[in-house]
């Protein structure tokens, strides 16, 4: 497929400088072929895997289209969900910085629908929405439809998926017969292909090449193991590989609840995303997840549609999607942007393999099984990682106090080289057990765990922080559930231990238990003053996270 360079494609003056802001400067297969097509003002229908540039294939053309003299929507966006919806407008928006006076906006449910009716006053000249809102509106007489020029169809068999079918077509039926009707979709079951001939005339068909579906920069692999073992086999590999923004893919919005309750257990920063999830918790865990404050995000495949989130390093199949396409649709959440990217599934049975050997038939990619690493694999990774610490730790100096006491140890019958092994077995022997049953482990982070959240360089908390030698994280039995905040807990275990807050480091609340930090002098007078008692009305137990 041809590839083009954006001033190769004969675009106004305003769109090439937005287009040079946003630091594109190839257009990506889709684009390359899909815009030339669009600016001639034919129909198109294009297929290509998400995270190919298909806003900007369509976004481009639509803007070159709008007048922005005339007060009037000229161009209209349906997307299957809100994030999406709000996405693509804040796309359009880039592309048309330098076009003086445009309006853009999203309209979607879970957002109050008078804000959107006072924005649809004044002349928007591109609504992007949900079928849904759109409907709303339509039938509000708040969004007039009369002057369109353009109609995208984002996700289209997405949007069929979700049920959107009725109001998709009602939509078009509302706009004028003269217009340029586009549609997206990664596939093109049979609902599709019906739609098209309703709605479109005489249309290009746009499509990225199976080969290029999965991305070479992807390494992937799958393992055959227990079910129980997932999670436990995840949190190796983060180990393993020092990852740090990862997605887990799960079939139902249960399991991704299970799921994500799993690794905060485990002692991980994750986070569920499904349909269920009201408007603003969606956004609120999608920024912290790009902030990376979230490092897990377990998601149902509609929740992660289309969900454009750089650098993530890994994603993981707990579940084994239903279909080959949606194999590639996940996995294409990693390696974007030239970037490498892992992508691992779980095995569990037979079934499970004949699914696998489906989606390498689809992919035309050998899925290569992957072991383990062995214990003493591990302990190597381990050692460099420490060797490497070390040499750090040494160069930057201000060790001083810490060899005056090798003296004292000496005087308590301790040599060098009883210290450093006993040392050595400290900081190795809890990293060494090897992956075993979930309900076998405890729930608590071990330390190796705690290292690995260390290296996040985690900010919040108060006078001290995570990976400060004298603090020592503490488990709490009270969490979100109880509706307990960071700051009842400072002021809980202030109180009761009567010590100042400033002794009080990294708070990280989970739904039924929390972990906090507290400076090492205070571990004796917190554990017998708080554990029995009660913060904010709630008897609380309190012991040292393994
Ligand atoms: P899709 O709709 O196909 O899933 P998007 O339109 O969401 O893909 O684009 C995915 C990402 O790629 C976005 O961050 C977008 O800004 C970026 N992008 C799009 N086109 C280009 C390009 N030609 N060069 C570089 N990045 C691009
Ligand atoms: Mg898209």
């Amino acid at each position: 497929m041809k590839q083009l360079n954006f001033t190769e494609l004969s675009l106004s003056s305003e769109i090439q400088k937005a287009v040079g802001d946003m630091g594109f400067v190839e257009a990506t297969p889709i684009q390359s072929e899909a815009i030339p097509v669009l600016l001639e003002g034919h129909d198109v229908i294009g297929q290509a895997q998400t995270g190919t540039g298909k806003t900007a294939a369509f976004g481009i053309p639509l803007l070159e289209l709008i007048d922005t003299r005339d007060k009037v929507t000229s161009a209209l966006v349906m997307c299957p969900t809100r994030e999406l919806a709000v996405q693509v407008a804040q796309e359009i928006k880039k592309l048309a910085k330098y076009k003086k006076g445009i309006a853009v906006l999203a309209v979607y449910g879970g957002e109050q629908i008078q804000k959107q009716i006072n924005a649809l006053k004044r002349a928007v000249h591109v609504v992007v929405g949900t079928p849904g809102r759109i409907m709303d509106h339509l039938d509000r007489k708040t969004l007039d439809l009369s002057e369109l020029k353009m109609v995208v169809l984002d996700e289209a068999d997405e949007m069929l998926n979700m049920g959107f079918r009725e109001d998709m077509e009602a939509i078009l039926k509302h706009a004028p017969k003269e217009r340029q009707t586009v549609l997206f979709s990664a596939t093109m079951p049979k609902p599709i292909l019906e739609l098209t001939k309703k709605f479109q005339h005489d249309p290009k068909l746009i499509k990225v090449t199976k080969s290029e579906l999965t991305v070479s920069s992807i390494e992937q692999g799958y393992y055959d193991i227990k079910v129980s073992q997932k999670a436990d086999v995840i949190a190796q590999l983060i180990e393993q590989h020092g990852l740090k923004l990862m997605l887990v893919f799960c079939n139902t919005k249960r399991k991704t609840d299970e799921v994500t309750e799993q690794f905060q257990q485990l002692g991980y920063k994750a986070e569920a995303i499904h349909g269920d999830l009201r408007q603003n918790q969606r956004n609120n865990v999608l920024s912290r997840f790009k902030r990376g404050d979230v490092n897990i995000l377990v998601a149902t495949d509609v929740a992660a549609r289309g969900i454009d989130v750089e650098n993530v390093e890994a994603v993981f199949n707990f579940d084994l999607p239903l279909d080959a396409e949606n194999y590639v649709h996940r996995i294409g959440r990693t390696g974007r942007a030239g970037k490498s990217g892992r992508a691992y599934s779980f095995v569990t049975g037979r079934n499970d393999m004949a699914k696998l050997r489906d989606i390498e038939a689809y992919t035309k990619v050998k899925i290569e099984r992957q072991h383990l690493p062995s214990g003493k694999e591990r302990m190597d990774l381990a050692k460099s990682k420490l060797a490497t610490r070390l040499k750090v730790l040494i160069e930057e100096g201000d060790i001083d106090k810490y060899e005056a006491m090798i003296a004292d140890f000496k005087h308590e019958g301790i040599n060098l080289h009883q210290l450093t092994s006993a040392l050595l077995k400290m900081h190795f022997a809890p990293m060494m057990t090897p992956v075993k049953e979930i309900s076998e482990r405890s729930t608590r982070r071990d330390d190796n765990e705690r290292e690995h959240d260390r290296g996040k360089g985690r900010k919040q908390g108060r006078g001290k922080h995570s990976g400060e030698a004298n603090m020592v994280r503490l488990f709490l039995s009270v969490g979100k559930k109880d509706k307990i905040s960071k700051g009842d807990i400072v002021g809980g275990i202030s109180g009761l231990a009567g010590i100042d807050s400033s002794n009080i480091g990294v708070i990280d609340i989970y739904d039924k238990f929390s972990f906090v930090e507290v400076d090492t002098h205070f571990l004796n007078k917190v554990l017998s003053k708080v554990n029995g008692n009660k913060i904010k009305s709630r008897k609380v137990s309190v012991e040292i996270a393994r």
